[in-house]
C-alpha cells in the first residue's frame, strides 16, 4: 500500500520497520550497513566529491542472492534504490538519500576462457582488475581509458576506450548478462534469450535491472604502441588542425585522444595520445606523420603493456575530488571551435581540469544506431570538459567556467551526448543521450520496470509515465 507520492506520482519511502530490517539483515551474506555503523561514511562515498548522500541502508553484496534480496526489500518497502558498480559516475546516482544503496563493488569474481576467448565478469570489477585477468592470456576487450573506473556502469552506458576502432564499444563486446529484474527474478539476456532486454542493456544503463555478471567477447591484445605527445598551448591551432586530419584518416587499429589542460609547471598544454593495437612495425609507420609533426615538448609513444597504457592516467583522478562535467559530440574540429577551446583553456580555473576529445571511429562507428541501445554511431569525438578541483570554496568558480565554456561551444556540437558523461541535466539531455532509441527504450522500460523502481539513473520513463525537467 503506497502512503505518499512524489511529484512524478512515484511512491515516497515509508518509515522503516525495525523488525523488517532485522529479518532482511539476517538474509544478507555480505554486509548491511546503517548510518550508526562503523564504516558507513566510507561505504556511502562515491568518486565525485560533490556528491554527499546518506542512504538509510547500504547492502554490500556478496553475491546474487544479496542483490535479489535488496531489490525485493526496496520494492516491498517503497524505498528509493540506487545501484553502485564502481561508483565512478559523475552524476553520483550510485548513492541515494534515505533509500537502499545496493553496492556491488565486493562482487569481483571473474573467469576467462582463453580457448573461446570470452570472460564472465562480476559487476564489482574495475577496468584494471578485469584487464589484469584477461591480459594473463594475452586477451582484452574495449573498456574505458582510466583503470579505476567500474566495468558495470561503463559497459551499460556504452564504453568508449582504446580498442574502439578495432573492436567496437564495450557494449558491442557484451555477449550475455545475468540481470535481476524489478520483480526479483534472475534472467539471462543474450541474443537467444530475452533479446529485447539484451538490446536495452547495451546503452540503456541500469534502467532495466541489476546486472550481476557480464559476459564479454575477448580479442588478442598484446603489447600496444601507446603513449602521447605534448605541445605548448601556443601551438594548439596547428596541432589540433593536424590532429583532426590525422585522426580522420587513421586505421581501425589506432585510436586517439586529444586534450588541453595545464602542465605540472603551470603552463598550458595540448596533448595527443594514441593506442595502436596491431603489428608494431605497421604502427610505427602509421604514427610517423604524427610524431614528425611540429616540435613536441615530449614524445613518450613506445611499445608497452596494454595494462600500462590503461592505468597511465589513473593518478590524475584520485577519489574525492569535486567534479563537474559537460559533454557533447563534435564531428568537425573547425578553426572556430579550436579558438573557443583555446580561449577557455587559457583561463582554466583549476590546474587539474582538462578538456578532452575521445575519438570514436572504425568498428564502433559502423554499428547501426538502432542495433543496440547506444545510438551515437559516427566517426566523431566525445567532447568532454572534465572540471575537477579539491577546495569546496572553489566550486562556484569552476562550475561557472565549465558552463560558460560549454555554452560557447554549442554552435559546434552535434545533438547527442554520451550518457556516461551526463550529470543531472534534465529530461532533454537524457533524451538526447538515448537519441533515436528513446521510444523503444521507453516501451521496454514499461515491460521490465513499469513502476520505475530503477529510476536513480539517467532515467528512461516507462511509456505510461509523465516527465519532469530539472536542469543543472
Ligand atoms: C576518471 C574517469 C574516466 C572515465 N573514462 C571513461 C572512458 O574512457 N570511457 C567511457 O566510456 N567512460 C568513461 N568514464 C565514464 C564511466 O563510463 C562512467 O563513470 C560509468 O558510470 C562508470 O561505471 P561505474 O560502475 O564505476 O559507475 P557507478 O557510479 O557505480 O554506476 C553508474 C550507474 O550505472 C548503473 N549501474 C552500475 N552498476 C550497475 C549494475 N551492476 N547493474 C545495473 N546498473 C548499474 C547505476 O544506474 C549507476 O548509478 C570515466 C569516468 C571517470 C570517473
Amino acid at each position: 500500500m503506497v502512503d505518499r507520492q512524489d511529484a512524478l506520482g512515484l511512491p515516497l519511502a515509508k518509515p522503516l520497520d525495525e523488525a523488517a530490517i532485522r529479518e532482511f539483515s539476517s538474509n544478507v551474506r555480505g554486509q548491511l550497513i546503517r548510518p550508526e555503523d562503523d564504516g558507513y561514511d566510507a561505504a556511502r562515498l562515491v568518486f565525485n566529491g560533490m556528491v554527499n548522500r546518506r542512504p538509510a541502508l547500504i547492502v554490500r553484496c556478496a553475491g546474487v542472492a544479496d542483490v535479489v534480496g535488496g531489490v525485493e526489500f526496496a520494492r516491498s518497502h517503497d524505498l528509493p534504490l540506487s545501484i553502485r558498480g564502481g561508483g565512478h559516475s559523475v552524476a553520483g546516482k550510485a548513492v541515494c538519500d534515505g533509500g537502499l544503496m545496493l553496492d556491488l563493488s565486493p562482487m569481483k569474481g571473474m573467469r576467462v576462457d582463453p580457448v573461446r576467448m570470452t570472460a564472465e565478469a562480476q559487476a564489482g570489477l574495475t577496468l584494471g582488475e578485469f584487464d589484469h585477468e584477461t591480459q594473463e592470456f594475452g586477451l582484452g576487450t574495449t573498456l574505458g581509458v582510466v583503470s579505476v573506473t567500474g566495468i558495470a556502469g561503463l559497459t551499460l552506458g556504452g564504453g568508449l576506450g582504446w580498442l574502439n576502432g578495432k573492436h567496437g564499444l564495450a557494449c558491442d563486446n557484451l555477449i550475455s548478462a545475468d540481470v535481476v529484474t524489478a520483480d526479483g527474478q534472475l534472467v539471462i539476456a543474450n541474443e537467444e534469450e530475452n533479446e529485447d532486454l539484451f538490446w536495452g542493456i547495451r546503452g540503456g544503463g541500469g534502467n532495466f535491472g541489476v546486472v550481476t555478471s557480464f559476459g564479454y567477447r575477448l580479442h588478442p591484445v598484446g603489447t600496444v604502441l601507446g603513449g602521447g605527445l605534448s605541445y605548448p598551448l601556443s601551438k594548439a591551432r596547428e596541432v589540433l588542425r593536424f590532429y583532426h586530419e590525422f585522426a580522420s584518416g587513421c586505421p581501425d587499429e589506432l585510436s586517439t585522444t586529444a586534450s588541453m589542460g595545464v602542465a605540472p609547471d603551470g603552463s598550458g598544454v595540448v596533448g595527443v595520445s594514441v593506442c595502436y593495437c596491431g603489428p608494431a612495425e605497421e604502427g610505427e609507420r602509421v604514427l610517423r606523420p604524427l610524431r614528425e609533426f611540429g616540435s613536441p615538448l615530449a614524445d613518450n609513444i613506445q611499445p608497452m603493456a596494454y595494462t600500462t597504457l590503461q592505468s597511465a592516467p589513473d593518478a590524475g583522478f584520485p577519489p574525492g575530488r569535486r567534479h563537474y562535467w559537460k559533454s557533447s559530440y563534435l564531428k568537425d574540429l573547425s578553426d572556430d571551435a579550436i579558438e573557443v577551446m583555446i580561449r577557455f583553456v587559457s583561463e582554466i580555473p583549476s590546474p587539474t581540469t582538462g578538456v578532452g576529445l575521445q575519438q570514436m571511429h572504425g568498428a564502433a562507428s559502423r554499428v547501426d544506431p538502432t542495433a543496440t541501445a547506444f545510438p551515437h554511431r559516427d566517426e566523431h569525438y566525445d567532447f568532454l570538459i572534465l572540471s575537477q578541483w579539491a577546495d569546496p570554496a572553489e566550486s562556484e568558480r569552476n562550475v561557472e567556467w565549465t558552463r560558460a565554456f560549454f555554452d560557447a561551444m554549442q554552435p559546434f556540437f552535434e545533438e547527442g551526448v554520451y550518457v556516461n558523461n551526463l550529470g543531472d541535466e534534465g529530461e532533454d539531455r537524457v533524451q538526447a543521450a538515448y537519441g533515436v532509441n528513446y521510444g523503444r527504450l521507453s516501451t521496454l522500460k514499461e515491460e521490465y520496470d513499469p513502476t520505475n523502481l530503477f529510476r536513480l539513473n539517467q532515467n528512461i520513463r516507462p511509456r505510461a509515465q509523465p516527465t519532469s525537467d530539472v536542469v543543472s
